[in-house]
């Protein structure tokens, strides 16, 4: 990721759209609308679980990827890592209170990820069954977390077979490595209730993976919190990732989303543009359309999943099951739906007032005929349009297309699906 924010997509500036990889059958959508988005990021578990099949993938895609460390996770309680009990049906087992019934063994892509991947430090944490404190974090172990979640992001996922290496760019030294587009330091959330100490350790590995590395990649660090905490305390939380130099920031804001309360995107905003403004890329690792906006106000870009993925928690189960439920994008509300909101607003709008002109749908196709995979493909074309157009208007110009399908969809549907963000991000992005 070169150029003034970071991420360079072709031609000209616009927002760099990474996609989180997450289901394997996500492969051929990922490869077929390989123009759409600029690459993909790829949690270690799943990197370590999967590791042939996203090396090959990844090589054959030949995009730029990195490896999402999710040390975080070794913070909390590790029971979020156990296996889930499954019925006879390998359907997950749920208590009373709809959380899945762990049990006392480690899922097998966490396992894997500690076999295979990270090694001692994290073997023993998970040993001993107590998450990682801060008063754990002894020079000798940083130094050890640092250097093996950065060589297993640098080496995981970059030794090639020999049949994918001819499509990477020629490289003298190491011509059959497809090598990460950046190392992200190992991050752990900053907890309310002990803030200030777990900052100091993320600062404390940023500037320990940096110096592993040693210029192999740029070294991203993760500024990862509640949004109200990282809005109060913006300047001190960023001038210490900034003191130890790093090549750009990854930001989480801990379960936020694009239509949450007018404070919190306010906040995000102002965080957003602090952190940009000190000239680093800056980059979301979750996010919906209300990210592609912030663009305006200097985010290089951010990450989601295809239909799922847009916002996390730092304590939401990790573990998937089955396949997610049809959502279907709405363009001009810039909103994904399940199929019954679908029928609905399409009762009140009809095909045309729903029409849309992507490759897929083509200006006449019902949107209720799209299947899982038509529907996600129709996402991905639909999101490139919108980054191209971003790149292309004024803030001005998109506060006021936001308020104009704000104007038009209201009254029509307003009882079936809130249109009120639209509003609020145009205030945000005008200014007005
Ligand atoms: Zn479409």
């Amino acid at each position: 990721m070169g150029g003034k924010r970071g991420m360079k997509t072709g031609e000209g500036q616009s927002p760099a759209l990474f996609y989180r990889l997450g289901l394997t059958r996500e492969k051929g959508l990922f490869k077929r609308r390989r123009d759409t988005y600029d690459g993909i990021v790829v949690p270690a578990n799943i990197a370590a679980h999967n590791q042939k099949f996203c090396t090959e993938f990844l090589g054959a895609l030949s995009k730029p990827y990195f490896i999402d460390p999710m040390t975080y996770i070794f913070a909390r309680p590790l029971r979020r890592i156990h296996r889930s009990r499954r019925d006879a049906d390998r359907k997950i087992v749920r208590g009373q209170d709809g959380k899945s019934v762990k049990e006392s063994s480690l899922r097998r892509s966490f396992q894997k990820l500690i076999e295979g991947g990270y090694q001692d430090p994290f073997g023993e944490i998970v040993q001993r069954g107590e998450p990682l404190l801060p008063s754990d974090f002894t020079a000798t172990l940083s130094s050890k977390l640092a250097a093996s979640v950065s060589d297993f992001q640098l080496r995981g996922l970059a030794e090639l077979p020999a049949k994918y290496a001819k499509y990477l760019p020629p490289s003298p030294s190491r011509p059959s490595r497809h090598l990460p587009c950046l190392v992200v330091a190992p991050y752990f959330y900053l907890d309310k209730a002990a803030w200030r100490d777990w900052l100091q350790v993320n600062v404390e590995m940023l500037r320990a993976t940096i110096q592993h590395v040693g210029g192999q990649a740029p070294v991203y660090g993760v500024v990862f919190g509640d949004t109200g905490l990282l809005d109060q305390q913006r300047d001190t939380i960023l001038e210490a990732f900034e003191s130890v130099g790093p090549s750009g920031l990854l930001l989480w804001f801990n379960r936020f989303h694009g239509r949450a309360g007018a404070s919190d995107l306010a906040g995000v905003a102002a965080f957003v543009k602090r952190a940009a403004g000190s000239g680093l890329p800056t980059f979301s690792l979750y996010g919906d359309y209300y990210q592609l906006l912030l663009w305006h106000l200097g985010l290089s870009g951010f990450a989601c999943g295809v239909c799922y993925g847009e916002r996390k928690g730092v304590d939401d189960d990790t573990e998937m099951e089955g396949s997610m439920p049809y959502r279907y994008y709405i363009p001009l509300l810039k909103k994904k739906v399940v199929r019954e909101t679908l029928e609905a607003i399409r009762g009140i709008a009809g095909i045309q007032g729903l029409a849309c002109s992507c490759e897929i749908c083509g200006s006449r196709l019902d949107p209720l005929s799209l299947d899982e995979e038509q529907a996600k493909e129709h996402f991905l074309c639909v999101r490139a349009g919108e980054r191209e157009l971003t790149a292309q208007e004024t803030p001005t110009a998109a506060a006021a297309r936001l308020r104009n399908a704000d104007r038009m969809w209201k009254p029509r549907v307003g009882h079936v699906i809130r249109t009120d963000e639209l509003l609020a991000w145009a205030r945000i992005i005008d200014g007005r």
